[in-house]
Order: C-alpha cells, then sequence, then structure tokens
C-alpha cells in the first residue's frame, strides 16, 4: 500500500494522460502555449475567478502574489501556526517578517481571534505595518472566510488564501482558489491536482494584479516583450507538459475524484467515530481531503498507533509535527504574546492515513484494523 498512490490514478486515466503528453513532444513547444492558456481557462472558471495565471510551483506562486501587492522590509503577514512553511516563507525572502495565530481546535484553521490579538500586538509594539493575511485550507477543508474577513478588513489587512492543499473544496458554495484579493494553489504531484513535477497558479479578479503578475513571472517583462524588462521579477512559468498532464487531471477531480475522496473520509469517519477525534467539516464546507487527519487522545497513544501502523507496513504521515512558530528558522521571532495551546495540541497529537480517490475498500479495511488494533 502506498500513502497516496498515483500510480492507480496514472492506471486510470493512462490514454488521455499519454496522448497530452505526446501532442507537447510533438509540437515541441515546451514552455507556455495552447496547453498553459487552455489550463488557465478552465482553472479560472472553475475556481470562479476572472484571472489564472500559472506558475513554476506553489511556493513561487505565493512569492508573485506578495511581489504583486508589495510586500516587503517592515510589513507583517499573518499566518496559521500550523501550515507548510512556504505559507510565508517567501513574505520573508522579501524582508516581511512573519506573525504566526493560533489555530481553530475544529477545523485546525487560522483562529479569527488569535488574529486579532495579533493585529493589536504588533500594531502596540509599532516596529511593523500589518499587512497581509495568508489564510490557508488546512489538511484540504476550508477556512472559514465569513469569520476571517471581517477582521482583514477592520484593520485594512490585504487577505490571501493559499489553496495549495484545497483545490476542489467548497466552502458555502464558493470553491477555494476564490478568496482573497489574490489566492494561489501548488501542482505538488501529490496535492489534490497534482502534475507531474513542479508547478502552481495564482488566482485574482483584479485584472491590474493579473498583469503584474503576468509580468513578474518573466522577469518583469514590460509591453514591449520579454527584452523589455521593467522591473524585476522571477522565472517563474508552467511547462507545457505539466500544462497537458493536468487538463485530463483536472476533469477526474471534477467527474469522480472529488466524490471519491469523500467516500474514503466517510468510511474511515464512521470507523473511528467515538475512538479517535475525526476530521471536522463545517456545514456548507466540502474538504478536499488532501490529508485525513486524526487526533488520538493524547502524544503516547498517537506514537503507539503509528507504530503499529508501520509495524503492520501501513504508510503514515505526520502534518506536521512542529507549528511554525516552533521551527527552527523561526523561533528566534517575537511571539507577540500568543501561546499556540490549539497548534501545540494539534501537533502532539495528530497522524494521517492513506488517502487518495482510488485507495480501495479493502485497503481502506486493512488501515481501519490495523489502526482499531491499538484501540
Ligand atoms: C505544498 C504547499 C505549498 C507550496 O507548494 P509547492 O508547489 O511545493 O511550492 C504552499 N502552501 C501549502 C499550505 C502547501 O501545502
Amino acid at each position: 500500500m502506498e500513502f497516496i498512490n498515483l500510480k492507480a490514478q496514472y492506471q486510470a486515466l493512462k490514454p488521455e494522460i499519454d496522448a497530452a503528453i505526446q501532442s507537447v513532444v510533438e509540437s515541441t513547444h515546451f514552455i507556455g502555449g495552447p496547453p498553459v492558456a487552455a489550463l488557465e481557462k478552465e482553472l479560472a472558471a472553475f475556481a470562479g475567478r476572472k484571472h489564472c495565471i500559472t506558475c513554476g510551483n506553489g511556493t513561487d506562486a505565493l512569492q508573485l502574489a506578495f511581489m504583486a501587492l508589495g510586500i516587503g522590509a517592515g510589513d507583517a503577514v499573518f499566518c496559521p501556526d500550523i501550515t507548510f512553511i512556504a505559507s510565508v516563507e517567501p513574505a520573508c525572502m522579501l524582508g516581511a517578517v512573519p506573525v504566526f495565530c493560533d489555530i481553530v481546535p475544529d477545523t485546525y484553521n487560522l483562529c479569527p481571534e488569535s488574529l486579532e490579538r495579533q493585529i493589536q500586538a504588533v500594531l502596540a509594539e509599532g516596529r511593523l505595518t500589518p499587512k497581509a493575511v495568508v489564510a490557508v485550507d488546512i489538511l484540504g477543508n476550508p477556512c472559514d472566510y465569513d469569520a476571517v474577513v471581517p477582521v482583514c478588513e477592520a484593520y485594512g489587512l490585504t487577505l490571501i488564501e493559499d489553496a495549495a492543499q484545497s483545490f476542489g473544496a467548497s466552502y458555502k458554495g464558493r470553491r477555494t482558489g476564490s478568496f482573497g484579493r489574490v489566492a494561489t494553489t501548488s501542482f505538488f504531484p501529490v496535492k489534490p491536482l497534482g502534475c507531474y513535477g513542479d508547478g502552481g497558479a495564482v488566482f485574482t479578479d483584479d485584472p491590474e494584479l493579473d498583469r503584474l503578475i503576468r509580468s513578474l513571472c518573466v522577469h518583469g517583462k514590460g509591453p514591449g516583450g520579454k527584452y523589455d524588462n521593467i522591473r524585476v521579477g522571477l522565472n517563474s512559468r508552467l511547462d507545457a507538459l505539466q500544462a497537458a498532464v493536468l487538463l485530463p487531471k483536472l476533469h477526474a477531480l471534477q467527474d469522480s475524484e472529488m466524490d471519491a475522496r469523500q467516500a474514503v473520509a466517510a468510511r474511515y469517519n464512521t470507523a473511528f467515530a467515538g475512538k479517535l477525534t475525526t476530521p471536522y467539516v463545517a456545514e456548507g464546507s466540502v474538504s478536499a481531503y488532501a490529508q485525513y487527519a486524526l487526533l488520538a487522545e493524547d502524544t503516547a497513544l498517537r506514537n503507539r498507533i503509528v507504530s503499529h501502523l508501520k509495524e503492520r507496513e501501513i504508510p503514515y504521515m505526520i502534518y506536521y509535527p512542529t507549528p511554525q512558530h516552533a521551527l527552527p528558522v523561526y523561533r528566534e521571532l517575537p511571539q507577540y504574546g500568543e501561546a499556540f495551546p490549539h497548534a501545540n495540541d494539534y501537533c502532539a497529537r495528530t497522524f494521517s492515513l492513506p488517502m487518495y480517490p482510488y485507495l480501495e475498500e479493502a485497503e481502506q479495511d486493512q488501515v481501519i484494523r490495523a489502526v482499531l488494533e491499538v484501540l
């Protein structure tokens, strides 16, 4: 068994994927071109956005967003304490300072009250300018935007949605990727929509930001083309091969994979109800279940479960063992009074089970049995 079996997906989509790859190879048009344009159009329509700009990876997508929004030295960028480093790392590259906020104990997403406390603490200190909030749809489960948006508005902060884990999910009838002034996603192979290498995308409704990001991702090109450089930018583009692979995968995600993820999660939920803390998906939300994470009652039990899984050769992961504020790279930063009780508790008790649309019921039962053996 694999933690995420990409081979099963390839076997299911092989004719379309092989044909798409073959046609790019024959065209010898490897960067940009028709498949990239077609993909951007479909991604924008799928997410419900006016513009989609593809790029090299999800980290670059965030960096392009931060650059386009003019985030830099002296700015504070707020971010949940439970996420992958890439949510805020590119802002640090630009000289901004990350300020972490605790999570809510049910969805493990950004806590709006902690966000507000941290904004007030930064304002009270007077050293940094509160500038932006990166809301992450952690594990594929949408953040509570109705609670976070008013805090951003009250303090004049720009909201960025990091939808790297949640592509295909939705919140109150709106797809992820549609929240914030800018949203980003990643096509890293094991994300809900993954390509065969690195890839990412930025989403916005603002034509000015669209224009700016399209310049920033090609060395700051100007109206005169790529040798008319008018600003410092990146070289961050999606390969035509990746776009060609993503198109049939996007169709599969829409047609069957999101439903299949829900079905796996539902079976796991039933099996573990009352025994472990199962994922909480709020009314009106649909999770992309990038990960299926459970919480054990305490660290000792979590560790006993995962060592038993290891013995049974059932793959598991811990997303994430360390909250952002405690990472070696960030732990010297001021924490503005936040103690992160929920983030610390989450890391101490979480573990994730195999989860992908092609996980067969027999395999699910094997996973369930192994976990229940310990309980
Ligand atoms: C994967 C991920 C990213 C970065 O994406 P890459 O394509 O790997 O650069 C950013 N944020 C979150 C929350 C992620 O999970």
